[in-house]
C-alpha cells in the first residue's frame, strides 16, 4: 500500500499539491486524473521520491520513505519504474543499450545484463528491435523500450506519467493492454497519471480526481465516473 498523508508541494508562489491524502492498494492499477496543471505530475514525482515535498508523509507499506537519503533512497527507488509521455530515452544508444542502462548503472555483470535485456525485449514484444536506433521506431515501439527499461530492475511499482498522451488511439490501446498484461504477470502495482478519461476507463480499477492541487475524491472507477460525489469530479468528467 502506498499512502500519502497531507502531502503538500510548493514551487515559489504556486502550491502544486495541497494537503493530499491518498491510499493506493498494492497490486492495483490506480489512476490519477485531472486537467492540465492540476498537480498530477508533481504528485507522482513526490510519490516516486524524485522530488521532496514541503509537508506531509509518504509510506510504502509500514515504511515511511519521504525522508530517505543516499543509499536507502536509491535502494527504495530501484523498486520503482517510471515511464513518461516523451519516453525520455537516450538518442545516442540503440534499443538494447537503452534498456541495459539502469543495469549498467547498478553495476550488474555484462552476461547478466545481456540475458536480462533479451528477456525484457520479449516481455514487451519487440524482440526484433534489439539493435534498432530510436529514430527507426514508432512512438508505440519507443514506449515499449521505455517500459522495458523501467522494468529492468524488477520494480514493484510502475509509475506512468501521461504515458499514452502522445500516441494515437490504436497504439494507446496496445500500450494499455501491455501494461495490463505486465501488471498481471509481474504482480506490479501501476500508478497512472492522465488527463484522458478513456485511459482510466480502459485500464484502472480505482481513480483519484485532482483539481487545483487538491484531491476531490477517490474511489472505484465505475462509482466515481457514474456517480461522482464532488463538484470537482463532475466538472472534470462532464465538462
Ligand atoms: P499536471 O501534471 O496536472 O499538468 P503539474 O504537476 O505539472 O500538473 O503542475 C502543477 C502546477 O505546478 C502548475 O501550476 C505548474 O505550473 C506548477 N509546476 C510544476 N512543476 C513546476 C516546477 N518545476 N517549477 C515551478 N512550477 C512548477
Amino acid at each position: 500500500m502506498i499512502v500519502l498523508k497531507k502531502v503538500t508541494k510548493q514551487y515559489a508562489a504556486v502550491t502544486a499539491v495541497r494537503n493530499v491524502d491518498l491510499s493506493i492498494p498494492p497490486g492495483s492499477i490506480f489512476g490519477i486524473i485531472g486537467k492540465s496543471g492540476a498537480g498530477k505530475s508533481t504528485l507522482l514525482r513526490v510519490m516516486s521520491l524524485l522530488e521532496p515535498h514541503n509537508g506531509g508523509e509518504v509510506f510504502y507499506g509500514q515504511d515511511r520513505v519521504d525522508h530517505l537519503k543516499g543509499k536507502e533512497l536509491l535502494s527504495r527507488r530501484r523498486k520503482m519504474g517510471m515511464i513518461f509521455q516523451n519516453f525520455n530515452l537516450l538518442g545516442s544508444r540503440n534499443v538494447a543499450a537503452n534498456i541495459s542502462f539502469p543495469l549498467e548503472i547498478a553495476g550488474s555483470h555484462k552476461k547478466d545484463i545481456h540475458a536480462r535485456v533479451e528477456e525484457l525485449l520479449e516481455l514487451v514484444d519487440i524482440q526484433d528491435k534489439h539493435k534498432a536506433r530510436l529514430h527507426e521506431l514508432s512512438g508505440g515501439q519507443k514506449q515499449r523500450v521505455a517500459i522495458a527499461r523501467a522494468l529492468a530492475a524488477n520494480p514493484e511499482v510502475l509509475f506512468c506519467d501521461e504515458a499514452t498522451s502522445s500516441l494515437d488511439p490504436q497504439t494507446t490501446r496496445s500500450i494499455l493492454a501491455l501494461i495490463r498484461d505486465l501488471h498481471k504477470k509481474l504482480k506490479l502495482t501501476v500508478v497512472l497519471v492522465t488527463h484522458q478519461m478513456e485511459v482510466i476507463q480502459e485500464i484502472c480499477e480505482e481513480v483519484a480526481v485532482l483539481e487545483n492541487g487538491e484531491l476531490a475524491e477517490q474511489g472505484p472507477v465505475k462509482s466515481v465516473f457514474n456517480n461522482p460525489r464532488t463538484e470537482a469530479a463532475r466538472r472534470l468528467l462532464y465538462a
